[in-house]
């Protein structure tokens, strides 16, 4: 694509988020929601739709809706209603699937974004360009499941396909945004701001190859600074971030140069094909026209009293972007730490106590951003999952900064840390690890240094600093990496100097 291309050519990206509630049970059926049962086997007659049975409310979902209507700033209507979107498919067996249509729950949120700078949008970014933006949330309504088709089963000697109902009746928040989104980096960044509330409060696990996070991209494009929308198409069930920004740029991109080849965008579902990085025409898009949308006469209008919504609020935690800024004022953190620490809960959690426990923060926030998330991603494991506690890592802080251990010890010792926890200082003395600070000590391994390289030394003297380092080198060689590097670094330029 050429770059004059993307000068005149605006892209607008609204997305549509799909997230299972983190309910013991299903929207209207006592059914237990699994993941990973045996097909069939987490079913009910009312997920069956067997004739005369009556759906009943799952009280806990409402609760789970106000949380997430506080969290992204929105409204939570006092009125609601559940409303029938009838279409035909063999994974959902009463035709109807039962949703919210023109009276969600919640309605005109909003969420904070911080875009990933990298590449080209740095500089766009430096230039001003970059930042925090606001994204706008039309609507969140609550919606069940359906099933899902298996195909090329075995069965007696042919494939056949299969339904599995396990999931159909399973609570979902559909949250909608507003087509806010300009680059496919704030889609995700968006996505991932959306994950980590609904993390927070408890809402969703949200874990995207479990299906419980899944994602429909609306794309259209317009000559920069024309305010009208141009046609969009939705592309769906995108199942990872990765996918989600790789197939707006690829939808983008075909529909700049379908214009700019005389052609019209045509409103459609579009699939993306991962490996050849292609979005295709999969049907002409529905209007909601053809669903029959009617409110469902099972079910009453749902009604929220003002009490109820300030109890759900008091219980509310401290949300990510209040702890991101916390974190800024109180322990003195830079934005990007503070973001990275408190995109997690957990996280933010470990090191609020680790901080609290060693006296460091900023010593904290380098372990865990760096060290820790690195060892957890060559690991693939989760944070619960190590052995490392926030005492653990406090008391590894605490021999560094007292000077006993040196930093290269300590990196030596943190991944046993993290996999079988213990007593930093027991592990410290049983391999020999501790600092060589005592001067004699040090002296002497100064000496074998500068004997052993008497050019080099000669080198400095004449005024040239640069092989200080190769000298410092040998140096920590010879300690086995346990001297203290400022005493090592005083007491040679000291011998060379004297
Ligand atoms: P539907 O119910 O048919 O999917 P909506 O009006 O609810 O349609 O819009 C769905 C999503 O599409 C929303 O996230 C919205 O922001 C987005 N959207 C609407 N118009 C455009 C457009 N022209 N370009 C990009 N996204 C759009
Ligand atoms: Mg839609």
């Amino acid at each position: 694509m050429q770059d004059h291309t993307d000068l005149s050519w605006e892209w607008v990206i609204g997305l549509e988020v799909h997230t299972h509630l983190k309910t013991e049970s299903k929207l209207f059926s006592p059914a237990p929601v699994v993941y990973g049962a045996e097909p069939n086997h987490a079913v009910h007659p009312i997920d069956l739709a067997l004739p005369g049975v009556l759906p009943v409310l799952n009280e806990r979902v409402v609760e789970l809706a106000i949380r997430l209507g506080l969290a992204i700033h929105g409204t939570v209507n006092p009125v609601s209603v559940f409303a029938r979107k009838n279409y035909f498919y063999p994974d959902l067996p009463k035709g109807y699937q039962i949703s919210q249509f023109e009276d969600p729950i919640v309605s005109d949120g909003w969420l904070e974004i911080e875009p990933e700078v990298r590449g080209q949008a740095k500089k766009k970014a430096a230039a001003g360009g970059g930042g925090r933006r606001r994204i706008g949330i039309t609507r969140a309504h609550i919606e069940e499941d359906a099933g899902k088709s298996i195909h090329d089963v075995a069965i007696a000697g042919r494939e056949d396909s299969c339904i599995d109902l396990n999931r159909a009746g399973v609570p979902l928040l559909e949250i909608v945004s507003e087509p806010d989104m300009r680059t496919a980096a704030e889609a995700s960044a968006y996505l991932r701001a959306l994950r980590s509330i609904l993390r927070y409060i408890g809402v969703s696990d949200a874990d995207m190859e479990k299906g419980q996070f899944r994602c429909d991209a609306n794309v259209s494009v317009r000559p920069r600074g024309s305010r009208e929308l141009g046609t969009r198409t939705e592309i769906k069930n995108l199942n990872s971030f990765v996918h989600v920004e790789e197939a707006i740029e690829a939808e983008a991109r075909r529909q700049i140069e379908l214009i700019e080849d005389g052609g019209t965008v045509v409103q459609a579902t579009m699939g993306f094909d991962p490996v050849r990085r292609r979005t295709s025409v999969q049907r002409l898009k529905e209007n909601s026209d053809d669903y029959r949308y009617f409110p469902d006469p099972d079910l009453i209008p749902l009604r929220i009293e003002a009490d109820r919504i300030e109890a759900v609020r008091a219980s509310l935690p401290e949300l990510p972007d209040e702890k991101r800024s916390r974190f800024g004022s109180e322990y003195g953190l830079s934005d990007y730490d503070a973001g990275v620490l408190t995109a997690n809960r957990e996280l933010a959690a470990f090191f609020e106590e680790t901080a609290k426990a060693c006296g460091s923060p900023k010593a904290a926030a380098n372990w865990l951003t760096r060290d820790l998330l690195r060892e957890l991603r060559e690991r693939d494991v989760e944070l619960e999952e190590t052995s490392l506690t926030p005492a653990i890592l406090a008391s590894l802080i605490r021999l560094v900064e007292d000077g006993r251990l040196t930093a290269r010890s300590a990196a030596e010792l943190f991944p046993d840390l993290v996999s079988d926890g213990g007593d930093p200082e027991v592990l410290m003395r049983e391999r020999g690890l501790e600092a060589v600070s005592d001067a004699g000590a040090i002296d002497g391994l100064v000496d074998q240094v500068v004997e052993a390289h008497p050019d080099v030394v000669q080198q400095i003297r004449e005024g040239d600093d640069k092989p200080l380092n190769f000298l410092m080198g040998k140096v920590m060689q010879a300690s086995r990496g346990k001297a203290v590097p400022a005493q090592v670094r005083k007491t040679l330029i000291a011998r060379i100097r004297s």
